[in-house]
Protein backbone atom coordinates (compact mmCIF):
# COMPACT_ATOMS: atom_id res chain seq x y z
CA UNK A 1 0.00 0.00 0.00
CA UNK A 2 1.22 3.45 -1.20
CA UNK A 3 1.83 5.92 1.71
CA UNK A 4 -0.54 8.80 1.69
CA UNK A 5 0.65 12.04 1.80
CA UNK A 6 -3.05 13.89 2.33
CA UNK A 7 -4.60 14.58 5.13
CA UNK A 8 -7.47 11.76 5.32
CA UNK A 9 -7.81 8.76 3.52
CA UNK A 10 -9.85 6.58 1.47
CA UNK A 11 -8.65 3.21 2.68
CA UNK A 12 -11.59 1.17 0.86
CA UNK A 13 -10.34 3.03 -2.22
CA UNK A 14 -7.15 2.12 -1.85
CA UNK A 15 -7.72 -1.62 -1.46
CA UNK A 16 -9.21 -1.65 -4.69
CA UNK A 17 -6.49 0.42 -6.25
CA UNK A 18 -3.69 -2.26 -4.86
CA UNK A 19 -6.04 -5.00 -6.43
CA UNK A 20 -6.89 -2.57 -9.76
CA UNK A 21 -2.91 -2.57 -10.13
CA UNK A 22 -2.26 -6.41 -10.39
CA UNK A 23 -4.46 -6.75 -12.98
CA UNK A 24 -4.84 -3.56 -14.83
CA UNK A 25 -2.10 -1.03 -16.09
CA UNK A 26 -1.95 1.37 -13.34
CA UNK A 27 -5.01 0.55 -11.86
CA UNK A 28 -7.28 2.29 -14.44
CA UNK A 29 -9.10 1.79 -17.37
CA UNK A 30 -8.77 5.04 -18.75
CA UNK A 31 -5.57 7.34 -17.71
CA UNK A 32 -6.49 10.71 -15.81
CA UNK A 33 -8.51 8.05 -13.24
CA UNK A 34 -5.47 7.34 -11.51
CA UNK A 35 -5.14 11.16 -10.06
CA UNK A 36 -1.20 11.19 -11.85
CA UNK A 37 -1.30 14.32 -12.04
CA UNK A 38 -2.53 15.22 -8.28
CA UNK A 39 -1.27 12.32 -6.48
CA UNK A 40 -3.51 10.44 -3.71
CA UNK A 41 -5.58 7.84 -4.53
CA UNK A 42 -8.35 7.88 -6.44
CA UNK A 43 -12.22 7.42 -5.52
CA UNK A 44 -13.47 4.29 -6.37
CA UNK A 45 -17.11 4.87 -7.51
CA UNK A 46 -19.95 2.88 -6.03
CA UNK A 47 -22.77 4.77 -6.62
CA UNK A 48 -24.10 7.83 -8.12
CA UNK A 49 -27.66 10.00 -7.11
CA UNK A 50 -28.34 13.39 -9.05
CA UNK A 51 -25.05 15.75 -8.19
CA UNK A 52 -23.46 13.08 -5.63
CA UNK A 53 -21.36 10.72 -5.99
CA UNK A 54 -20.55 8.05 -3.17
CA UNK A 55 -17.22 6.21 -2.71
CA UNK A 56 -16.15 2.62 -1.81
CA UNK A 57 -15.85 3.95 1.94
CA UNK A 58 -18.83 5.77 2.10
CA UNK A 59 -18.30 9.38 1.08
CA UNK A 60 -20.36 11.70 -0.76
CA UNK A 61 -19.18 14.06 -2.95
CA UNK A 62 -20.85 16.28 -5.20
CA UNK A 63 -19.24 15.94 -8.79
CA UNK A 64 -17.97 18.33 -11.07
CA UNK A 65 -16.89 16.01 -13.45
CA UNK A 66 -20.22 14.27 -14.63
CA UNK A 67 -18.43 11.24 -15.71
CA UNK A 68 -16.11 14.14 -18.00
CA UNK A 69 -19.70 15.50 -19.68
CA UNK A 70 -22.11 12.80 -20.13
CA UNK A 71 -24.87 13.33 -17.28
CA UNK A 72 -26.01 16.45 -17.68
CA UNK A 73 -29.06 15.37 -16.04
CA UNK A 74 -27.07 14.56 -13.17
CA UNK A 75 -26.89 10.67 -11.91
CA UNK A 76 -29.21 8.04 -12.18
CA UNK A 77 -32.27 10.60 -13.59
CA UNK A 78 -35.67 8.42 -13.33
CA UNK A 79 -36.69 8.72 -16.43
CA UNK A 80 -33.31 7.65 -18.15
CA UNK A 81 -33.45 5.07 -15.74
CA UNK A 82 -37.01 3.27 -16.76
CA UNK A 83 -35.97 4.13 -20.43
CA UNK A 84 -32.34 2.17 -19.61
CA UNK A 85 -35.14 -0.67 -17.79
CA UNK A 86 -37.84 -1.13 -20.38
CA UNK A 87 -34.94 -1.24 -23.05
CA UNK A 88 -32.64 -3.91 -21.35
CA UNK A 89 -35.48 -5.59 -20.90
CA UNK A 90 -36.31 -6.61 -24.56
CA UNK A 91 -32.98 -7.47 -25.21
CA UNK A 92 -29.29 -5.95 -24.95
CA UNK A 93 -27.87 -6.07 -28.70
CA UNK A 94 -29.51 -7.78 -31.82
CA UNK A 95 -26.79 -6.72 -34.45
CA UNK A 96 -29.60 -5.68 -36.73
CA UNK A 97 -31.24 -2.69 -37.48
CA UNK A 98 -33.47 -1.22 -34.41
CA UNK A 99 -36.10 1.86 -34.11
CA UNK A 100 -33.99 3.49 -31.56
CA UNK A 101 -31.08 4.00 -33.63
CA UNK A 102 -33.45 5.60 -35.84
CA UNK A 103 -35.05 7.64 -33.38
CA UNK A 104 -31.74 8.80 -31.92
CA UNK A 105 -30.27 10.07 -35.18
CA UNK A 106 -33.53 11.91 -35.96
CA UNK A 107 -33.45 13.18 -32.83
CA UNK A 108 -30.00 14.61 -33.20
CA UNK A 109 -30.72 15.85 -37.10
CA UNK A 110 -33.75 17.85 -35.79
CA UNK A 111 -31.66 19.32 -33.16
CA UNK A 112 -28.86 20.35 -35.26
CA UNK A 113 -28.91 22.07 -38.78
CA UNK A 114 -26.09 20.98 -40.80
CA UNK A 115 -26.13 17.48 -39.67
CA UNK A 116 -27.87 15.99 -42.55
CA UNK A 117 -26.71 12.47 -41.62
CA UNK A 118 -25.57 10.24 -38.84
CA UNK A 119 -23.63 7.07 -38.21
CA UNK A 120 -23.35 5.90 -34.86
CA UNK A 121 -20.78 4.58 -33.30
CA UNK A 122 -19.52 3.79 -30.05
CA UNK A 123 -17.16 6.31 -28.65
CA UNK A 124 -15.83 9.58 -29.07
CA UNK A 125 -12.79 7.77 -30.62
CA UNK A 126 -14.62 5.40 -32.83
CA UNK A 127 -16.54 9.20 -34.20
CA UNK A 128 -12.91 11.13 -34.92
CA UNK A 129 -10.95 8.16 -36.44
CA UNK A 130 -13.95 7.49 -38.76
CA UNK A 131 -14.60 11.23 -39.40
CA UNK A 132 -10.60 11.29 -40.17
CA UNK A 133 -10.70 7.87 -42.72
CA UNK A 134 -13.60 9.83 -44.62
CA UNK A 135 -12.52 13.23 -44.63
CA UNK A 136 -9.20 11.26 -46.01
CA UNK A 137 -11.90 8.80 -48.64
CA UNK A 138 -13.86 11.85 -49.70
CA UNK A 139 -10.90 13.85 -50.35
CA UNK A 140 -8.50 11.48 -51.64
CA UNK A 141 -6.19 13.64 -49.14
CA UNK A 142 -3.58 12.50 -46.44
CA UNK A 143 -2.79 14.86 -44.41
CA UNK A 144 -4.85 16.61 -41.39
CA UNK A 145 -4.67 19.96 -39.73
CA UNK A 146 -5.14 19.76 -36.05
CA UNK A 147 -4.42 22.08 -33.07
CA UNK A 148 -2.05 21.74 -30.20
CA UNK A 149 -4.50 21.01 -26.96
CA UNK A 150 -7.18 19.89 -28.75
CA UNK A 151 -7.92 16.12 -27.91
CA UNK A 152 -10.09 13.57 -30.53
CA UNK A 153 -9.51 10.65 -28.46
CA UNK A 154 -6.51 7.89 -28.84
CA UNK A 155 -6.83 7.96 -32.41
CA UNK A 156 -3.10 7.14 -33.53
CA UNK A 157 -3.11 10.24 -36.24
CA UNK A 158 -4.41 12.72 -33.60
CA UNK A 159 -2.75 12.06 -30.74
CA UNK A 160 0.32 14.68 -31.57
CA UNK A 161 0.16 17.55 -28.99
CA UNK A 162 -2.96 16.38 -27.17
CA UNK A 163 -4.88 17.49 -24.57
CA UNK A 164 -6.66 15.57 -21.58
CA UNK A 165 -4.71 12.80 -20.46
CA UNK A 166 -1.86 13.33 -22.72
CA UNK A 167 -1.48 17.16 -21.04
CA UNK A 168 -1.96 16.24 -17.61
CA UNK A 169 0.90 13.14 -17.97
CA UNK A 170 3.14 15.55 -20.32
CA UNK A 171 3.97 12.98 -22.50
CA UNK A 172 5.56 13.50 -25.88
CA UNK A 173 4.74 12.05 -28.77
CA UNK A 174 3.02 8.62 -27.89
CA UNK A 175 5.23 5.11 -28.84
CA UNK A 176 3.32 3.00 -31.43
CA UNK A 177 2.03 5.96 -33.55
CA UNK A 178 4.12 5.06 -37.04
CA UNK A 179 5.65 8.30 -38.43
CA UNK A 180 3.89 7.70 -41.23
CA UNK A 181 0.86 8.57 -39.00
CA UNK A 182 2.50 11.23 -37.36
CA UNK A 183 4.13 13.07 -40.65
CA UNK A 184 0.40 13.32 -41.94
CA UNK A 185 -0.51 15.00 -39.18
CA UNK A 186 0.16 18.45 -38.82
CA UNK A 187 -0.20 20.63 -35.43
CA UNK A 188 -0.86 23.92 -35.83
CA UNK A 189 -1.25 26.75 -32.22
CA UNK A 190 -5.01 27.11 -31.27
CA UNK A 191 -7.12 30.16 -32.45
CA UNK A 192 -4.05 31.20 -34.79
CA UNK A 193 -5.57 31.51 -38.52
CA UNK A 194 -2.27 32.73 -39.56
CA UNK A 195 -0.77 29.52 -39.23
CA UNK A 196 -3.58 27.71 -40.46
CA UNK A 197 -3.45 29.60 -44.23
CA UNK A 198 0.47 29.15 -44.19
CA UNK A 199 -0.05 25.19 -43.44
CA UNK A 200 -2.45 25.51 -46.71
CA UNK A 201 0.00 27.47 -48.79
CA UNK A 202 2.78 24.90 -47.68
CA UNK A 203 0.73 21.54 -48.71
CA UNK A 204 -1.03 22.34 -51.81
CA UNK A 205 -3.84 19.52 -52.51
CA UNK A 206 -2.69 17.87 -49.75
CA UNK A 207 -4.59 18.53 -47.03
CA UNK A 208 -7.88 16.72 -46.38
CA UNK A 209 -9.34 18.58 -43.58
CA UNK A 210 -8.97 20.59 -40.76
CA UNK A 211 -9.93 19.20 -37.06
CA UNK A 212 -11.29 20.99 -34.11
CA UNK A 213 -13.13 20.68 -30.89
CA UNK A 214 -16.16 23.05 -31.54
CA UNK A 215 -14.93 25.28 -28.44
CA UNK A 216 -11.81 22.84 -26.92
CA UNK A 217 -12.30 21.66 -22.71
CA UNK A 218 -9.39 19.49 -23.00
CA UNK A 219 -6.93 21.74 -21.95
CA UNK A 220 -8.68 23.26 -19.80
CA UNK A 221 -11.69 25.46 -21.16
CA UNK A 222 -10.28 27.66 -24.04
CA UNK A 223 -13.27 28.60 -26.29
CA UNK A 224 -12.53 29.75 -30.44
CA UNK A 225 -11.74 33.64 -30.02
CA UNK A 226 -14.48 35.52 -32.57
CA UNK A 227 -14.17 34.62 -36.33
CA UNK A 228 -11.67 31.60 -35.83
CA UNK A 229 -14.41 28.58 -36.43
CA UNK A 230 -15.57 30.73 -39.59
CA UNK A 231 -11.70 31.60 -40.85
CA UNK A 232 -10.83 27.48 -40.35
CA UNK A 233 -14.37 26.77 -42.03
CA UNK A 234 -13.20 29.73 -44.98
CA UNK A 235 -9.90 28.74 -45.13
CA UNK A 236 -11.12 24.91 -45.73
CA UNK A 237 -13.67 25.55 -48.74
CA UNK A 238 -11.04 27.95 -50.46
CA UNK A 239 -8.89 24.99 -50.19
CA UNK A 240 -10.75 22.17 -51.09
CA UNK A 241 -10.41 20.49 -47.49
CA UNK A 242 -13.36 19.66 -45.24
CA UNK A 243 -14.04 21.30 -41.93
CA UNK A 244 -14.58 18.53 -39.04
CA UNK A 245 -15.92 19.85 -35.95
CA UNK A 246 -15.48 18.30 -32.83
CA UNK A 247 -18.51 18.49 -30.84
CA UNK A 248 -17.92 15.19 -28.73
CA UNK A 249 -17.71 17.31 -25.46
CA UNK A 250 -19.76 20.41 -26.57
CA UNK A 251 -22.60 18.25 -28.33
CA UNK A 252 -25.99 18.66 -26.49
CA UNK A 253 -24.34 20.36 -23.59
CA UNK A 254 -23.40 24.00 -24.36
CA UNK A 255 -26.81 24.35 -26.15
CA UNK A 256 -29.66 22.09 -27.56
CA UNK A 257 -27.89 22.36 -30.46
CA UNK A 258 -24.08 22.25 -28.88
CA UNK A 259 -21.41 24.18 -29.72
CA UNK A 260 -23.00 24.65 -33.35
CA UNK A 261 -26.32 26.37 -31.55
CA UNK A 262 -24.06 29.19 -29.61
CA UNK A 263 -21.70 29.86 -33.05
CA UNK A 264 -23.55 29.00 -36.15
CA UNK A 265 -20.72 28.02 -38.55
CA UNK A 266 -21.54 25.34 -40.75
CA UNK A 267 -18.81 22.18 -40.65
CA UNK A 268 -18.80 19.49 -43.47
CA UNK A 269 -18.78 16.90 -40.59
CA UNK A 270 -19.33 16.59 -36.81
CA UNK A 271 -18.45 14.29 -34.12
CA UNK A 272 -20.49 13.94 -31.28
CA UNK A 273 -20.37 11.44 -28.04
CA UNK A 274 -20.48 12.05 -23.92
CA UNK A 275 -23.94 13.58 -23.57
CA UNK A 276 -26.37 11.81 -26.77
CA UNK A 277 -25.41 9.11 -24.68
CA UNK A 278 -27.01 9.13 -21.94
CA UNK A 279 -23.73 7.65 -19.83
CA UNK A 280 -23.32 4.76 -22.10
CA UNK A 281 -21.16 3.85 -24.82
CA UNK A 282 -22.49 5.73 -27.63
CA UNK A 283 -21.43 8.37 -30.29
CA UNK A 284 -21.70 9.63 -33.98
CA UNK A 285 -20.68 11.29 -36.37
CA UNK A 286 -22.03 13.11 -39.36
CA UNK A 287 -22.76 16.08 -41.76
CA UNK A 288 -22.91 16.43 -45.32
CA UNK A 289 -25.32 14.08 -47.09
CA UNK A 290 -22.96 13.85 -49.92
CA UNK A 291 -19.75 13.48 -47.82
CA UNK A 292 -21.84 10.76 -45.99
CA UNK A 293 -22.73 9.05 -48.78
CA UNK A 294 -19.52 7.84 -49.55
CA UNK A 295 -19.44 5.30 -46.05
CA UNK A 296 -20.72 1.91 -46.81
CA UNK A 297 -22.48 0.32 -47.37
CA UNK A 298 -23.92 3.66 -49.71
CA UNK A 299 -20.13 4.06 -50.77
CA UNK A 300 -16.86 3.00 -50.57
CA UNK A 301 -15.01 4.23 -47.20
CA UNK A 302 -15.90 1.45 -44.80
CA UNK A 303 -16.37 1.91 -41.14
CA UNK A 304 -18.77 -1.02 -38.95
CA UNK A 305 -19.39 -2.09 -35.28
CA UNK A 306 -20.90 -5.09 -33.29
CA UNK A 307 -22.17 -2.79 -31.14
CA UNK A 308 -23.04 0.40 -33.29
CA UNK A 309 -26.63 1.62 -32.08
CA UNK A 310 -27.02 -1.04 -29.69
CA UNK A 311 -30.91 -0.47 -28.25
CA UNK A 312 -29.46 -0.03 -24.52
CA UNK A 313 -27.39 3.03 -25.48
CA UNK A 314 -29.90 4.54 -27.76
CA UNK A 315 -32.45 4.34 -24.88
CA UNK A 316 -30.56 5.94 -22.72
CA UNK A 317 -29.27 8.74 -25.18
CA UNK A 318 -32.49 9.50 -26.80
CA UNK A 319 -34.62 9.98 -23.07
CA UNK A 320 -31.66 12.14 -22.21
CA UNK A 321 -31.93 14.52 -25.39
CA UNK A 322 -35.85 14.52 -24.87
CA UNK A 323 -35.38 15.73 -21.28
CA UNK A 324 -32.56 18.66 -22.55
CA UNK A 325 -35.33 21.63 -23.48
CA UNK A 326 -34.36 25.00 -22.95
CA UNK A 327 -35.50 24.88 -19.66
CA UNK A 328 -32.65 22.67 -18.62
CA UNK A 329 -30.10 23.97 -20.55
CA UNK A 330 -31.00 27.49 -18.53
CA UNK A 331 -30.78 25.52 -15.56
CA UNK A 332 -27.31 24.15 -16.15
CA UNK A 333 -25.98 27.98 -17.29
CA UNK A 334 -27.37 29.68 -14.41
CA UNK A 335 -25.99 26.72 -12.34
CA UNK A 336 -22.40 26.79 -13.56
CA UNK A 337 -22.31 30.87 -13.31
CA UNK A 338 -23.48 30.53 -9.72
CA UNK A 339 -20.47 27.92 -9.18
CA UNK A 340 -17.81 30.16 -11.33
CA UNK A 341 -18.49 32.96 -9.24
CA UNK A 342 -18.50 31.49 -5.97
CA UNK A 343 -14.75 30.05 -7.06
CA UNK A 344 -14.06 33.72 -8.25
CA UNK A 345 -14.66 35.03 -5.11
CA UNK A 346 -12.68 32.79 -2.89
CA UNK A 347 -9.85 32.76 -5.29
CA UNK A 348 -9.61 36.56 -4.93
CA UNK A 349 -10.48 37.12 -1.38
CA UNK A 350 -6.77 34.86 -0.98
CA UNK A 351 -5.38 36.92 -3.78
CA UNK A 352 -4.60 33.59 -5.90
CA UNK A 353 -3.81 34.31 -9.65
CA UNK A 354 -6.48 32.93 -11.60
CA UNK A 355 -8.99 33.42 -14.67
CA UNK A 356 -12.24 31.41 -14.88
CA UNK A 357 -13.04 30.73 -18.50
CA UNK A 358 -15.90 29.82 -19.97
CA UNK A 359 -17.65 28.07 -23.18
CA UNK A 360 -21.62 28.27 -22.38
CA UNK A 361 -21.73 26.18 -18.87
CA UNK A 362 -18.86 24.17 -19.51
CA UNK A 363 -15.57 26.17 -17.80
CA UNK A 364 -12.50 25.73 -16.05
CA UNK A 365 -10.19 27.58 -13.40
CA UNK A 366 -6.65 28.30 -14.51
CA UNK A 367 -4.13 29.22 -12.11
CA UNK A 368 -2.80 32.49 -14.35
CA UNK A 369 -4.03 35.71 -14.09
CA UNK A 370 -3.35 36.02 -17.61
CA UNK A 371 -5.76 34.80 -20.52
CA UNK A 372 -5.63 31.49 -22.14
CA UNK A 373 -5.73 31.31 -25.72
CA UNK A 374 -3.46 28.31 -26.42
CA UNK A 375 -1.85 24.91 -25.23
CA UNK A 376 1.11 26.73 -24.29
CA UNK A 377 -0.83 29.16 -22.26
CA UNK A 378 -2.21 26.64 -20.60
CA UNK A 379 0.60 25.10 -19.33
CA UNK A 380 2.17 28.40 -18.30
CA UNK A 381 -0.52 28.09 -15.04
CA UNK A 382 1.01 27.51 -11.30
CA UNK A 383 -0.66 23.67 -11.63
CA UNK A 384 0.64 23.44 -8.21
CA UNK A 385 -1.52 25.53 -6.88
CA UNK A 386 -4.59 23.41 -8.47
CA UNK A 387 -3.49 20.18 -6.68
CA UNK A 388 -3.44 22.15 -3.82
CA UNK A 389 -6.91 23.65 -4.46
CA UNK A 390 -7.99 19.99 -5.57
CA UNK A 391 -7.12 17.78 -2.41
CA UNK A 392 -8.94 20.56 -0.19
CA UNK A 393 -11.98 20.76 -2.12
CA UNK A 394 -11.58 16.63 -1.86
CA UNK A 395 -11.70 16.43 1.84
CA UNK A 396 -14.39 18.43 2.04
CA UNK A 397 -16.86 16.62 -0.32
CA UNK A 398 -16.51 18.30 -3.90
CA UNK A 399 -14.82 15.77 -6.71
CA UNK A 400 -13.24 18.09 -9.36
CA UNK A 401 -11.66 16.33 -12.13
CA UNK A 402 -8.06 15.32 -11.06
CA UNK A 403 -6.33 17.63 -13.71
CA UNK A 404 -5.84 21.14 -14.58
CA UNK A 405 -6.31 20.36 -18.22
CA UNK A 406 -10.00 19.61 -17.68
CA UNK A 407 -13.37 21.50 -18.20
CA UNK A 408 -15.22 21.19 -15.30
CA UNK A 409 -18.97 19.83 -15.47
CA UNK A 410 -22.38 20.73 -13.81
CA UNK A 411 -25.73 19.14 -14.36
CA UNK A 412 -29.83 19.83 -13.67
CA UNK A 413 -29.73 18.39 -10.87
CA UNK A 414 -27.08 20.21 -9.08
CA UNK A 415 -29.66 22.03 -6.81
CA UNK A 416 -29.28 24.69 -3.33
CA UNK A 417 -28.11 22.06 -1.19
CA UNK A 418 -24.67 20.79 -3.71
CA UNK A 419 -24.01 24.28 -4.56
CA UNK A 420 -24.03 25.37 -0.61
CA UNK A 421 -21.69 22.54 -0.19
CA UNK A 422 -19.20 23.48 -2.82
CA UNK A 423 -19.67 27.24 -1.30
CA UNK A 424 -18.60 25.82 1.78
CA UNK A 425 -15.77 24.30 0.58
CA UNK A 426 -14.46 26.64 -1.86
CA UNK A 427 -12.71 29.41 1.11
CA UNK A 428 -10.33 26.67 2.55
CA UNK A 429 -9.68 25.44 -0.55
CA UNK A 430 -8.46 28.94 -1.63
CA UNK A 431 -6.25 29.15 1.01
CA UNK A 432 -4.03 26.29 0.41
CA UNK A 433 -3.82 27.21 -3.13
CA UNK A 434 -2.31 30.29 -1.56
CA UNK A 435 0.04 29.19 0.69
CA UNK A 436 1.32 25.91 -1.29
CA UNK A 437 4.26 26.87 -2.96
CA UNK A 438 6.05 25.14 -5.78
N1 LIG B 1 -13.24 14.32 -28.76
C1 LIG B 1 -13.33 15.13 -27.70
C2 LIG B 1 -13.48 16.60 -27.88
C3 LIG B 1 -13.29 14.60 -26.40
O1 LIG B 1 -13.39 15.41 -25.34
C4 LIG B 1 -13.16 13.19 -26.25
C5 LIG B 1 -13.08 12.58 -24.91
O2 LIG B 1 -12.94 13.21 -23.92
C6 LIG B 1 -13.08 12.40 -27.39
C7 LIG B 1 -13.13 13.00 -28.64
C8 LIG B 1 -12.94 10.91 -27.28
O3 LIG B 1 -14.12 10.36 -26.81
P1 LIG B 1 -14.11 8.91 -26.09
O4 LIG B 1 -13.40 9.10 -24.78
O5 LIG B 1 -15.55 8.56 -25.96
O6 LIG B 1 -13.38 8.00 -27.00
Amino acid sequence: MSELAYPYEAPASQALFDRAAAVTPGGVNSPVRAFGAVGGTPRFMVSGSGPYLTDADGREYVDLVCSWGPMILGHAHPEVIAAVQEAVARGTSFGTPAEGEVALAEAMVERVAPLEEVRLVSSGTEATMSAIRLARGFTRRTKVIKFAGCYHGHVDSLLAAAGSGVATFALPDTPGVTGAQASDTIVLPYNDLEAVHAAFAAHPGEIACVITEASPGNMGVVPPLPGFNQGLKDACAANGALFVSDEVMTGFRTSRAGWYGVEGVVPDLMTFGKVMGGGFPAAAFGGRADVMAHLAPAGPVYQAGTLSGNPVATAAGLAQLRLLDDAAYEKVNAVSARIQGLVTEALTKEGVAHTVQTASNMFSVFFTDRPVHRYEDAKAQDSFRFTAFFHSLLSNGVYLPPSSFESWFVSTAHDERAVQRIADALPAAARAAAEVTA
